[in-house]
């Protein structure tokens, strides 16, 4: 572990830097990083690595041929000529260490009707030690946390003994494409850590996660004689009741899986966006659900994909409609295996030692059952992929709002990592 020096030095500097950091982390909350919206606010990163003296790699996905490698989702209706990635290598002049890629995404969800917020989402308000806030915690505090944490290094009079890369990408919370860039452009490192909020605790594993689009025809008749035609949007609903269905049993067989067999119902499906029909007054002729489900780690993708083909065909065989005028299962997303990090890796070790160190406590693990980029890493590259962040609340929901006492907390843990990871050399 850093000798106590150096881990003073850090603190000195995390604190030294601390406002600064949250004035940081507020002008990056401040950019509606919407998928397709983050270009705007990854330029602004772009400069502010480059002004830290780092050499930066601004791409967009687009510009990458990836639809061969393991783990690249197919997309649809998204233009990748406006999905900006941003890759800042902070080169060692002599690799004494060893290298690390830190990772964040930008990419935010939809916030919803703005009065339903207690304060506007794109607007930061701090509040009793809270930043709240689109994407605050979901992970635009984690991206303040790494860059921060290179800060506190170089404020120390320090800088790591090996390559660091720093990368803030896209596509995160829809299919991963722009984590999988990064390493489809050659990127490589002997770890990566992802400060995905995890309130301190390492994300052992999650589930997989897919994404479909059901896409169901009607008959559009005069609702006065609705009974001679065929409703798309009521048949949408029986498939998704089958679908719920099938979601019930897979929960029922995860009882038995080794990681995921004390959380209740780790697989959640969502029907999450519904468009349909035309005119009050004629039965709907079109329907289309967006979905999300789950699968457990060890489910080849393929497998879960059959499942839900079969769920849709049962359903439609019960519709006299359907049965001849099938509903299409379209694949558009996330088709994201589930992953478990294997105990007991080095880059583990060296992060459980610098949180047991900075918090006076044990690292804690968990499950997780919804899926983070660190898949690609560990999965497809044999790099070990830790994911370990501040804490928060809020993720997808309104008023989400990040813990700030943690970060600077969590900045220091991961100023500690690097130190350790990377070994450091003085500047
Ligand atoms: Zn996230």
């Amino acid at each position: 572990m850093p000798d106590a020096a150096t881990l003073a030095a850090l603190e000195k500097a995390v604190d030294a830097n601390w406002e600064k950091q949250v004035a940081w982390l507020q002008s990056l909350v401040r950019f509606p990083s919407l998928r397709g919206k983050e270009g705007p606010c990854q330029d602004w990163i772009a400069r502010e690595f480059a002004g830290r003296g780092w050499s930066v790699d601004r791409y967009t996905l687009d510009q990458v041929p990836m639809d061969h490698l393991p783990g690249f989702s197919p997309v649809m209706d998204t233009d990748y000529s406006q999905a900006v990635q941003v890759v800042a290598t902070v080169r060692a002049p002599a690799q004494t260490g060893r290298s690390l890629i830190l990772q964040g995404h930008v990419d935010v969800v939809p916030p919803g009707p703005a009065e339903m917020w207690t304060h506007p989402p794109f607007d930061p308000v701090i509040r009793d030690g809270w930043m709240n806030g689109r994407g605050a915690h979901d992970m635009k505090q984690g991206v303040s946390a790494m860059v921060f944490a290179m800060d506190a290094l170089r404020t120390a009079g320090l800088a790591p003994a090996a390559d660091v890369y720093v990368q803030t990408v896209t596509e995160e919370e829809c299919t991963g494409n722009g984590a999988l860039s990064t390493l489809a452009r050659g990127y490589r490192a002997d770890a990566c850590l992802i400060p995905e909020p995890s309130a301190e605790q390492l994300t052992r594993g999650h589930v997989g996660v897919m994404w479909f689009r059901l896409r169901v025809r009607g008959v559009p008749v005069h609702v006065a004689v609705a009974q001679t035609g065929s409703n798309a949007i009521m048949a949408a609903y029986a498939l998704i009741q089958e679908i719920y269905g099938l979601t019930a049993e897979i929960n029922a067989k995860a009882k038995d899986h080794p990681w995921f067999k004390d959380i209740p119902d780790p697989v959640k499906f969502n029907p999450g966006v519904i468009r349909g029909g035309d005119w009050g007054s004629s039965t709907p002729a079109w329907c289309e659900v967006d979905c999300r489900i789950g699968l457990l780690e060890g489910t080849r993708l393929e497998d879960a994909r059959r499942q839900v083909e079969e769920a849709v065909a049962r359903a439609s065989a019960k519709d006299a409609f359907l049965s001849n005028n099938k509903p299409e299962v379209i694949w558009n997303g996330f088709q994201a295996d589930g992953f478990i990090l294997q105990p007991d890796s080095a880059a583990e070790r060296v992060l459980a030692t610098v949180h047991k160190q900075v918090t006076g406590e044990e690292m804690e693990a968990r499950v997780s059952t919804g899926v983070n980029d660190t898949r690609f890493y560990d999965l497809y590259y044999n790099i070990r992929g830790l994911c370990y962040g501040p804490k928060g609340e809020g993720a997808h929901a309104f008023d989400e709002r990040a813990h700030l006492p943690t970060l600077k907390r969590n900045t220091l843990t991961i100023a500690a990592f690097i130190a350790e990871w990377c070994g450091t050399r003085a500047v």
